[in-house]
């Protein structure tokens, strides 16, 4: 059977209230949204619009999440790929993915292209990595850099890329009319970890001893994967002890296990 090439959801559910926080970055992001929905008035002034942006922050801070709302927010579908999925294709496989993905998304723009992980594919060329394979990469990253100068500022794709790490990065992609708009997605402060845990409370049966004030306290280096994450885990604890709503302590056992899974992470990293 044929390997799926790329994702693509035509009807995107997510809109910016989803996304918890990121203020900052939702307010910068809100410009590509526009531009989506009414290209016109700014072209009109003979203005280009920008062919991509770069969500820079560490994992789990919401980046896919906020690409997805901007499609959900312009009404336009949305098409993704993971650089890492580039890693372990056959010779020629990436290039011509990367070809089809800009086709697809051409015949149906407006829309977006969502490529998370770029870093996996976009690295600074030349610099060849233990396990080879290089040239397949630098063939994948010519082709996406042919395809971003390819389509016309008036095609309306707009190309959204993720990455934790924008100082790796091959210039050529940081370029002029490539991505050359950067926006940051942080960890959440203590006020933005309050409104992640009051987005994915809502599906769970919550008992009143419930202090999300002291729960966002209790989770400095959280990111809004991990929040998402703890409150799974304690409506699991509470169900597996039988109780009828997710009470407080439930919480605090949900964090312990998820700190001391981060613990162990990092241990093997380090
Ligand atoms: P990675 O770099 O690992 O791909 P990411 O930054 O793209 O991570 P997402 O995949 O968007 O992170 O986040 C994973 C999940 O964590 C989301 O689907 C959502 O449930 C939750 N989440 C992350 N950030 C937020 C946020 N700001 N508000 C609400 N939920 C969030």
């Amino acid at each position: 059977s044929k390997a799926k090439l790329f994702d693509q959801d035509q009807k995107v559910k997510t809109s910016f209230k989803d996304v918890a926080g990121l203020e900052g970055a939702k307010e910068e992001i809100q410009e590509i949204v526009d531009f989506l929905k009414s290209p016109d008035r700014y072209t009109s002034l003979g203005g280009k619009i920008p062919k991509g942006a770069l969500l820079v922050g560490p994992p789990g801070t919401g980046k896919t999440l906020l690409a997805k709302a901007v499609a959900g927010e312009a009404n336009v579908p949305f098409f993704s790929l993971s650089g890492s999925d580039f890693v372990e294709m056959f010779v020629g496989v990436g290039a011509s993915r990367v070809r089809d993905l800009f086709k697809q998304a051409q015949q149906k723009a407006p829309s977006i292209i969502f490529i998370d992980e770029i870093d996996a594919v976009g690295r600074a060329r030349g610099k060849s990595n233990m396990t080879g394979g290089n040239d397949e990469r630098e063939n994948t990253l010519n082709q996406l850099l042919t395809e971003m100068d390819g389509f016309g500022t008036d095609t309306n794709v707009i190309v959204i890329a993720a990455t934790n790490r924008a100082d790796v990065l091959d210039k050529a992609l940081l370029r002029a009319g490539r991505f050359d708009r950067q926006i940051y997605v942080d960890l959440p402060n203590l006020t933005e970890r309050a409104e992640i845990f009051k987005v994915h409370i809502k599906p769970i049966k919550l008992h009143k001893d419930v202090d999300l004030e002291f729960l966002s306290q209790q989770t400095p280096g959280f990111s809004g994967a991990d929040i998402a994450n703890l409150c799974n885990e304690a409506a699991l604890i509470a169900a597996r002890k039988g109780k009828k709503a997710v009470h407080h302590q439930d919480f605090l056992d949900a964090v312990d296990r998820i700190v001391g899974g981060l613990e162990k992470k990092n241990k093997i990293i380090t």
